[in-house]
Formats: C-alpha cells, structure tokens, sequence
C-alpha cells in the first residue's frame, strides 16, 4: 500500500438515460450505431496488449439482419491460446505487486470512460451485435457495467478492511494475495457487462486473465478491451481470446498455473468445465477456484389475493425484455384459476401492443433471438406445443427467420405443469402457464419448488401477506434472488447481488463482495514483538 489510507470514492449506480424522443443521447446513440453498421469492424485477439491476426476468421452479423456483415472477428489456434497464458502469467509479476489504489483507479478510470466517451459506443455495438434496444442496451452495457466497476472497488477496499484482533505483543495482518497462477474468464453472449466483469473483477483484485468472450458478443467485446486499455490496465494483464471452446479449455485446463475459473453462461458447459478440471486435478499447482452463474428456470407465482394486472404487466416484462435472453427472465408461471381470465386479458393487450423489428428503429420492444441455433429449438419447442394435447399456444407462436431470427412472444398454457416448457430453459420469448385451482396454492408451491432442476430467480405476487410468507418460505431454495410483487428481472449492481444455485450455479453473487472473496488466496501474517528465548512454560515449574 501507499502512504495513506486511502478511501475509495462511494460507489452509486450510474443514472439511466431515458433516450425518448427528442432526446440528444438518442440522437447521439443511433449515430454511433449508423457508424459502427457500415463499419465492417475487425476484432483482433488482444494478447500482451498486442492485436494478432490469424488465418481464422469469423463474420459478425446482426441477428435481426443475418444478411448483413458488420465486422470480422479472428480466432486463435493453440499457439495462441499458449501465447496468451504464457503472456499473463509473465504479467503477473508485476500486476500482483501494484498498490491495490493504482488497480483502483485503473478501474474507475474504465467506469468514468463508459459513462462518458465510450458510451454511445458500447451500447451501439450492443444493439447491433446482441439485438438489444437501446434500452436493454443502456441498463447493461453502460449501467450494469460503470456499476460492476465501481461498487468492486468499493468492496475490494471493504474485504481488505477486514483484519482479525491483535494483542499488544502480536499484530496480526490479513493479506488478500491474488490467485497463483492465472484465471480464465468465459462470458456469455447475453450481457456485455458480464464480459467486462468477468476478468475486471478478478483483475481487480490482482489476477491476471485469458477471457473468451462469446462469438454472438465480438462486437461489444472489443469495444470493453478498448476502454481497459485506455484506462491502463497494463499489457497481458487480460488477454482477450476468441477460439474453439473445447480446443481452449483443453489448453488452458491442462495447464499447471491454471488457478481458477470465472464463467457464467449455460448449465451443461459448465458441468463440462467441472469435469474437466476434475480429470486434471492433478496437473494443477493450486485447487483451482471453480465460480459459475448458469442457467435458469424462473417462475412468477401468483397467489388468489393479487392484483390480475400487476400480475400480466411482471410477465410482459419479465418474460419478453431481450426477447427472454435473460437469464432471470420469467418462464414459467402458475396463476390461480379465479384471476386467470383478468391476467389473459390484460396480457394479451399488452403483448399486442409489442412492435417487433431492429433496435434502431426505437419503437419496437421485441427484436431478433441470438441465432440461428436458439431460433431453431425455440421454433420446435412451439410447433410441438402446437402439437400436443395437453398444452396450447394461446399468444404468438409464429417464427420468421427470413430476415432475422425473429420469434414471436409467445404464450403457452399447459395442463401438465411438468410439461418440457415448465422445466426446459429455453431462452427465448416463451413463457408456459399452468393454471391452478385456488385452493391448491400449497400444493403449487410444491410444483414449483420441484419442478425445475434450477434456483436463479422467482417471485410471489399477492396481497395477503400470511400467503406472501408462506410462499417465501417454501419456495426458499429454489430461487437464489427471490421478489416479492415483482418481475424477477432487473437485478442492479450493490442493490440485489445476483447469483442461484442448485443446478443455477455457484451462487458467488457477482457485484458483491461474495464474488471477490473467489479471487483471493489470504495470507495471514502473526508478527510477534518480544520473541521467546525458552521453550519451557510456567506449568513445568517445581
Ligand atoms: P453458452 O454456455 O452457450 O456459452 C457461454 C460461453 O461458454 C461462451 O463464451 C461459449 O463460447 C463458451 N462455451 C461453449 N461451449 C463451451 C465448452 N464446451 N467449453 C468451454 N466453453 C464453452 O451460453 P450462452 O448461450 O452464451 O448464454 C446463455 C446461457 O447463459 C443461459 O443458459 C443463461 O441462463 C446463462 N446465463 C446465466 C447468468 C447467471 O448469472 N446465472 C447470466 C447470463 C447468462
């Protein structure tokens, strides 16, 4: 440390613009989204803060118009994916020994550059990359990130705040020493400020990292090394990589130094992952640190006592924002018979309010699905709803991926609440309702605890509070960020730390102190002042 205890500024969350018309961050957004549209974009890999070029290159296209090419990005082979170990480790000498106030303010140099230049930036190639709106863009590409950035920094000064008791002949000093080794990073296609926290939290508190962004993200990805590099986090300090997945982890997992894992993304990648590091167990210098935020089935339950459209306005929401990409996002819901007919009605006019098309044109709610993969499952999972006697698709249910992968919101009611659309993750705008009879609420929340092999996100609606406490409590370990008349999205940085577990994760909280804690191996230092000369103790005495 420096010469001075120095406090860190108080983190608050990053205001969110309203980009309503007439508005001049709309007007400055859809430029940079003009811009970055024509301007075929080439995504090196970032490997001891040089760009590398191979033979390997991919396209990047926009999902709500497959047809167009917005850039390139390029894919390492194996020598790279070793150059870029090799590179952080070599950093980490020195990144491991800077004063923790330096990496701090590398970090909220990065926060203050999205809040400001890179903004319109990061969140076009949002837009463009991920069919975000701009609002979606907006909450997680500049928001969800600037917070990221600087509630960590705030809670990296609070763990190393917590020091254990001395006496007057012992200091004893706590040491929050980064992981020996390095920490590979996988992020998501689905939120650009889970790729940048994912190796800037772990950079934070003195890591060096190999990230593998998403290929659905290349875009937004670069645009994340760009403002690290400007805000100085140093050469081969995060090494950004886009490769075959399974050629990558089979390097990066069979390496000695490889300490530990930052991952979020889908629940059977990460128990490969898991397995992988398992069958390796032996290669390592360290137990590497396994954190993973997977997948989800989240459910709103409502009880008798709750208000039809409040209900119908928590499922417009928490189903179809980002075209249910999220994944807190609502897709399973259980409605009492005696309201179903108010929350129908108020649902369907909502959803046939929904424009659907490209995120500049800022009117539509609903854009394209990530690709052609998850239009594809997301199109048989409803024509076999279609099919099937004992579910039915009341809202929707149309797919035209003729110009990009567009689904329709879709609403599926079921008889059978273990129907596939009650357990499956599907990940798109799809959400399936059973419908119960009132006076089964316990036995739905039964269903609903054991339904799904997840427990990320859920919520309770209802008045009556004795039914509100009943589901809180039998519901406790099937969502590990639960509401209470509520969507059960929309999770914010220092406010709902966010994270489930069961086959959801880990549940290391990312944008807490939870999270941080992972990325650190304490050492623990007793300095006594007057040393004994004797070994003898009192009780040896005559
Ligand atoms: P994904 O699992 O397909 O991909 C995630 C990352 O893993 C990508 O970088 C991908 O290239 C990489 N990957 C794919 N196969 C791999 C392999 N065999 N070995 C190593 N890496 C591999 O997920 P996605 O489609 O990008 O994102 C959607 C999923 O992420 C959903 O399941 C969603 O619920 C989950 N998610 C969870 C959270 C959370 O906080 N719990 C947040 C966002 C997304």
């Amino acid at each position: 440390m420096g010469k001075g205890f120095f406090q860190v500024p108080v983190a608050v969350n990053e205001p969110i613009k309203s980009y309503a018309p007439g508005s001049p961050e709309r007007e400055s957004v859809l430029a940079a989204y003009k811009q970055l549209w024509n301007a075929n974009t080439e995504v090196p890999l970032y490997i001891n803060g040089k760009e590398v070029r191979t033979g390997n290159t991919s396209d990047i296209r926009p999902p709500h118009d497959h047809q167009k090419v917005v850039g390139t990005y390029y894919r390492a082979g194996k020598s790279e994916v070793q150059d870029a170990i090799n590179s952080a480790l070599a950093a980490r000498k020195q990144w491991s020994q800077m004063s923790w106030e330096h990496r701090a303010g590398i970090f909220l140099k990065a926060a203050e550059l999205i809040a400001g230049p890179y903004r319109d930036r990061i969140n076009a190639a949002t837009m463009i990359n991920q069919s975000k709106t701009i609002f979606q863009a907006e909450i997680d590409a500049a928001c969800e990130l600037i917070d990221f950035l600087r509630f960590n920094v705030q809670f990296m000064t609070e763990i190393y705040e917590e020091q254990p008791e001395s006496t007057s002949d012992a200091w004893n000093r706590l040491e929050y020493r980064p992981l020996e080794g390095f920490v590979y990073c996988i992020s998501p296609f689905n939120f650009t400020a889970i790729a940048g926290n994912l190796p800037a939290s772990a950079a934070l508190m003195g890591n060096v990292c190999v990230w593998k962004p998403s290929d659905h993200q290349m875009l937004s990805a670069q645009i994340i090394v760009d403002i690290f590099r400007e805000a100085g986090v140093p050469d081969g300090v995060i090494n950004m990589v886009n490769a075959d997945p399974v050629m990558m982890t089979d390097e990066v997992m069979t390496h000695p130094d490889f300490a530990g894992v930052h991952f979020t993304g889908s629940t059977s990648v990460f128990r490969s992952l898991w397995t992988k590091i398992g069958e390796n167990i032996n290669t390592y210098k360290t137990y590497p640190k396994i954190v993973g935020e997977t997948g989800g089935k989240d459910f709103i339950m409502a009880h008798s006592s709750a208000v039809p459209k409040q209900v119908a306005t928590a499922i417009a929401r928490g189903a179809f924002e980002f075209q249910g990409q999220k994944c807190s996002a609502a897709s399973r819901a259980y409605i009492p018979k005696s309201i179903w007919p108010e929350v129908e009605k108020h649902l369907r006019a909502a959803i046939d309010s929904f424009k659907m098309g490209s995120p500049e044109d800022m009117s539509n709610f609903i854009t394209a699905v990530i690709h052609e993969g998850s239009f594809d499952k997301l199109e048989s999972y409803i024509n076999n709803a279609k099919q099937d006697t004992d579910a039915e698709v009341i809202i929707g249910g149309n797919c035209d991926k003729s110009k990009g992968w567009f689904v329709d919101p879709t609403v599926i009611v079921t008889t059978n609440p273990k129907y596939a659309t009650m357990e499956t993750e599907l990940f798109g705008p799809v959400i399936t309702i059973f419908v119960y009879e009132d006076d089964a609420y316990e036995a739905t929340l039964k269903l609903v605890d054991e339904t799904s092999e997840y427990a990320l996100t859920g919520s309770i609606m209802g008045q009556d509070r004795y039914a509100v406490q009943q589901a809180t409590k039998a519901l406790e370990n099937c969502a590990g960020n639960f509401y209470i008349n509520d969507k059960c999205t929309g999770a914010v940085v220092g406010q709902q730390p966010f994270g489930g577990a069961r086959a959801s994760g880990t549940n290391d909280k990312a944008g807490s102190k939870l999270n941080l804690l992972r990325w650190v191996s304490p050492r623990m230092i007793k300095e006594t002042f007057v040393t004994p000369t004797d070994y003898r103790y009192p009780f040896l005495g005559e």
